[in-house]
């Protein structure tokens, strides 16, 4: 039986923010990734949107991690060289009944701590983004986007610096408590092995909710079990008309079509919502309908033809079909009952602009001191 004083399970994003923070703070980590490269599940299959923190219910975990994080992220890329632009973000109301809605974004904003977002005049609005229709806008100066994978790459070598390592190809299958530590069952692609850790740290995304439930005196009552909702992105195949992020007011699901731009002036659209019972990545062409008419309520002259299919991400929802968005979940020993281990439910949007601030926040609860 191999030993290990911390054991972080998942090199996603989260994963490799959690891991680098407790080797910052002296402890002996190992990271057991199922693939053979880092972030190739959700942190790979997003909008890459650094997020101002407007949306969240106040006093959430979302919106805490979200506005502290958001800064911090921004240092840190200019600390580690990772790309970024501070492009902002303009969320527009194509219809005069959804002022109300708008005035309601700006308010929750203002109390999450989002203090530089403002109302535009018609003017403004044509100034900034001359191709969208809209009957009014709030503007968010601190959205942003950022190279991800460039991000998490800066995150495994903090990480390794201080003494961390990376496992790939290795799968945990299962675990247990024995003489004051947690024995995880490890499968690899040759000889499976035995782990025991003083701490474990469950960030496993999309497989988290499985995963806890493989471990043995886990109290099942207290764990979710997740719901998928597939984010479909449709390409534009020409020259983007925008400079900033546009997007509509939110739904009940989600932030709606946006526009986003990857740091080449890539245009992209989504994502949407698709309810799915399995891991599917494969976007519907068919899909593309409702992008057409979604996009054009507020860019009246998307022409026929100009979206292509591109690529899906999946939300891991706590909260199923029909109900509202739950906050990110970390659970400790008083609520599972099992000592040394934390999990991470339920991190969903906004995780990648979150990630420093929660790992922050998991690196000082008491199984990780
Ligand atoms: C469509 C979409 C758009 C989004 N857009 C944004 C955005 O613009 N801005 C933003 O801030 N956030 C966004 N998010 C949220 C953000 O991408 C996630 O919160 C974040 O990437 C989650 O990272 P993670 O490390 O928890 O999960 P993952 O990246 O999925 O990492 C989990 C890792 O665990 C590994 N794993 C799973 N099971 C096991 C096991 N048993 N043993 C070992 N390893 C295992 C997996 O292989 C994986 O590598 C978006 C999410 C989606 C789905």
């Amino acid at each position: 039986m191999e030993t290990a004083d911390c054991v972080v399970i998942g090199a996603g994003v989260i994963g490799l923010a959690v891991a680098r923070a407790l080797a910052l703070a002296g402890r002996e980590v190992i990271v057991l990734e199922a693939h053979d490269c880092i972030g190739s599940e959700i942190s790979s299959r997003n909008s890459e949107v650094i997020h101002a923190g407007i949306y969240y219910p106040g006093g959430s975990l979302k919106a805490r991690f979200c506005v502290a994080g958001r800064e911090q992220l921004y240092a840190y890329c200019d600390q580690r060289s990772v790309p970024y632009a501070r492009c902002g973000k303009l969320i527009v109301a194509t219809e005069e009944q959804q002022r109300p809605q708008l005035r309601g974004i700006l308010e929750k904003a203002r109390n999450n701590g989002v203090g530089d977002i403002v109302e535009l005049d018609k003017d403004e609005i044509r100034r900034r983004e001359p191709e969208i229709r809209c009957v009014a806008a709030l503007w968010s100066p601190s959205t942003g986007i950022i190279d991800s994978h460039g991000y998490m790459l800066a995150l495994q070598a903090d990480l390794e610096n201080a003494g961390g390592i990376v496992v790939f190809n290795s799968k945990v299958l299962a675990g247990s408590t024995s003489g004051g530590s947690l024995q995880l069952s490890v499968a690899t692609d040759g000889d499976n092995f035995e782990l025991a850790a003083h701490t474990v740290i469950n960030c496993a995304g999309l497989g988290g909710d499985r995963l806890a439930r493989a471990i043995d005196g886990i109290d099942r009552a207290t764990l979710p079990a997740y719901s998928y909702a597939r984010g479909n992105y449709f390409t534009y195949a020409g020259k983007s008309p925008f400079s900033s992020l546009i997007y509509p007011v939110p739904n009940e699901y989600g932030l709606g079509v946006h526009v986003t731009h990857d740091l080449a002036g890539n245009l992209r659209f989504g994502p949407d919502v698709e309810w799915i019972d399995r891991i599917d990545y494969a976007v519907d062409p068919r899909r593309g309908d409702q992008f057409y008419d979604a996009i054009r309520s507020y860019w009246p002259d998307l022409a026929d033809g100009s979206l292509l299919p591109a690529y899906s991400g999946i939300r891991p929802k706590i909260n199923g079909e029909g109900l509202p968005a739950a906050d990110f979940r970390i659970q400790q020993q008083d609520e599972h009952g099992v000592p040394g281990l934390v999990n991470l439910f339920g991190i969903e949007s906004p995780g990648l602009t979150s990630s420093l601030a929660l790992a922050d926040y998991v690196s000082s609860l008491p199984a990780c001191r």
